[in-house]
């Protein structure tokens, strides 16, 4: 039980998790790992305005299309388990009750990594709480004082996944995870989002621009692989190894 691979994605938005990090998603699935994503909210004010281009439109009905377009990309991804916290969007509800209920769900699926968004997003503040927000929780969940008896959370790293506009973002990679074995699940995963087809060919040319850096930094002509598609991460805190590669 305790050898259970897990990870835990946290999306400020129904769609974020799957243009920016659906590749890491599906392969972790593909190695073995149990992957949750819990969305917030459904980006159902902020991030749905085709939808609400639609004559007759209304909250519930963008929020029910949202979370089914995030069902099927999940489903798509190979996802373990979605949950949706519904906690409202521009802005989130990210309360003292909405971060007692994610730390709840970091100590139940006790991560081997986490991964958010970026620090700093002036273009989406919903996106850089979320970030503030997972670090937060996950303080609250190693601390042996916090509903005690409860088991309390390691030490897993936190990725935060590229954003929109990177070079406005102040986010900068260092982790690039190959996901080209994986690429067709997670554009099967973009395609699910209908609301949004003006971002798939964007997110695609980041996949392929990030597989381009993974070949220039894996080591001569990439190592002789030939990594097409890529997603790049930063990690917040620093790896601990028994020796250096
Ligand atoms: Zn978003």
């Amino acid at each position: 039980m305790s050898d259970k691979k897990t990870a835990l994605v946290i999306s400020a938005h129904s769609a974020d998790f799957v243009w920016r990090a659906g590749g890491a998603i599906a392969l972790h699935q593909k190695l073995g790992y149990e992957v949750t994503v819990v969305c917030l909210s459904y980006g159902e004010r902020g991030e749905s305005a085709k939808l609400w281009k639609q004559a007759g439109m209304t909250l519930e009905k963008v929020k029910a299309e949202r979370r089914t377009e995030a069902e099927n990309a999940a489903a798509a991804l190979g996802v373990n388990d979605i949950r949706f916290f519904d906690v409202g969007d521009y802005p989130l509800d990210l309360g003292r009750e909405t971060k007692d209920r994610m730390v709840d769900v970091i100590r139940e699926v006790q991560p081997k990594w986490m991964m958010s968004h970026s620090k700093w997003d002036p273009y989406n503040t919903d996106h850089m709480n979320t970030t503030q927000f997972a670090l937060e929780c996950r303080m609250i969940a190693q601390a042996w004082g916090h509903n005690p008896g409860q088991k309390v959370l390691g030490a897993p790293q936190l990725y935060l996944f590229e954003p929109h506009q990177t070079e406005q973002m102040e986010w900068k990679p260092n982790v690039f995870l190959d996901i080209t074995d994986v690429w067709d699940k997670k554009w099967a995963a973009i395609q699910c989002m209908q609301g949004q087809e003006h971002l798939w060919h964007f997110y695609e040319n980041v996949a392929e621009n990030r597989g381009n850096h993974f070949r220039r930094n894996s080591g001569g002509q990439s190592g002789g692989r030939n990594a097409k598609y890529a997603e790049g991460f930063q990690a917040i805190f620093p790896q601990t190894v028994d020796e250096l590669v």
